[in-house]
């Protein structure tokens, strides 16, 4: 029989984490499955600066801090990769790739991934030379010259902190204004190593039989092509919900994220989301786990309103 559980919380970052912490402080068992290691997007953040309580705060530290309150009131935290729910009304059935396991709620707390940029040599270069992620691969180009796609928060702060270790950090952006915050903004332009290509696109990562040697760019004002060498290649140009999964429970909008209540409720009594993968402007870690406490104790509420209406749980 399937292992049960008043909560069952899918994705282990800052949101998953504070909604097991509520919801275990409310006295309910709660099990949170998560495919990677706890932490989430924190685990790709080098230095976070707009997390209360610290002036700065390494990503990964913030993880372990996170998982340590988050499992003190007896939460349990496991592997699995979940590929699906089913809903069974007063019961839910979490299914990863190896188990099944019941609950009488699930909060989707599965976060986003690097939206691809879709272009030749993308996937060819993948692991030799292009990255999502500066913070696990920054080292490999250790004075080496790197390009960023994107003008977005990612691609500007993860550049600021690849001039850490390469030796010249070439920002490609498809218009001639960055979408980062202007404090980010401010610091990349005063910022020698950060230089700056407007409007233009990348249409190729170029390399050799081993390795990434640079990309070619074309200017969308001009019509002007160049191939501007380098080492490295990270793209960071947005993000996508992660909610392939959930997909026939009909509580995504027509781009994949999931819109709630204020109270976190999906459509289906019982399913809850939060932080990132959920619809809304604001995707911080902030917001995250303001999200999670509001869920952790909603599910309290959820199910004790099952219990007045004599559901069988
Ligand atoms: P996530 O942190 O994405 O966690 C989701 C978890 O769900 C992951 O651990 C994942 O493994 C798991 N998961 C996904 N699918 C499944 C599945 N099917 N089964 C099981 N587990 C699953 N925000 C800030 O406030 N300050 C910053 O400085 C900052 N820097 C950032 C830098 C970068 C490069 C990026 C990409 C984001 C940054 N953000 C920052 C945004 C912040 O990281 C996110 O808003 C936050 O992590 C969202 O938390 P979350 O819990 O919703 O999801
Ligand atoms: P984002 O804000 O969506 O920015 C994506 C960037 O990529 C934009 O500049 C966009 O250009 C560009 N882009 C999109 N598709 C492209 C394509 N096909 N080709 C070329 N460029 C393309 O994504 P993000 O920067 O990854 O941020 C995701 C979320 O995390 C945001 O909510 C962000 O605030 C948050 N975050 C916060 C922090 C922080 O607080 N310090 C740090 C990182 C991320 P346009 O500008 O032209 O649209």
């Amino acid at each position: 029989m399937a292992k049960q559980y008043d909560v069952i919380v899918i994705g282990a970052g800052p949101g998953g984490m504070t909604a097991a912490l509520y919801a275990s402080r409310a006295n309910l068992s709660v099990l949170m499955l998560d495919r990677g290691i706890y932490g989430g997007q924190m685990n790709n953040t080098a230095a976070i600066e707009n997390y209360p309580g610290f002036s700065s705060v390494m990503g990964p530290d913030l993880a372990e801090n996170m998982y340590q309150g988050s499992t003190q009131f007896g939460a349990e935290y496991a592997y699995g990769n979940v590929e699906g729910i089913e809903d069974h009304g007063a019961i839910k059935v979490v299914k990863t790739d190896t188990d099944s396991f019941e609950a009488k709620a699930v909060v989707i707390a599965t976060g986003s991934e690097y939206r691809k940029l879709g272009v030749p040599g993308e996937e060819a270069y993948g692991g030799r030379g292009v990255s999502y992620c500066a913070v696990c691969d920054g080292a490999f180009f250790k004075g080496r010259e790197v390009i960023v796609v994107g003008g977005g928060d990612s691609a500007v702060e993860e550049g600021l902190y690849l001039t850490q270790l390469a030796s010249k950090v070439t920002v490609i952006h498809r218009r001639d204004q960055l979408r980062a915050q202007k404090i980010i903004q401010d610091r990349a332009f005063a910022n020698d190593k950060m230089n700056f290509i407007w409007n233009s696109n990348v249409e190729e990562v170029l390399g050799d039989d081993q390795k990434v040697t640079g990309v070619k760019v074309v200017n969308n004002q001009t019509g002007e092509e160049q191939t501007i060498d380098a080492s490295g290649v990270f793209i960071y140009v947005g993000i996508l919900p992660k909610t392939e999964q959930f997909g026939d429970l009909g509580i995504t909008d027509e781009t994949g994220w999931i819109p709630t209540d204020k109270n976190m409720a999906t459509k289906v009594p019982g399913i809850f989301a939060i932080g990132d993968v959920r619809a809304k402007d604001l995707r911080q870690i902030t917001t995250a786990v303001g999200d999670g406490g509001v869920a952790g104790q909603q599910v309290f509420k959820y199910i004790e309103s099952l219990a007045d209406t004599g559901a069988t749980v």
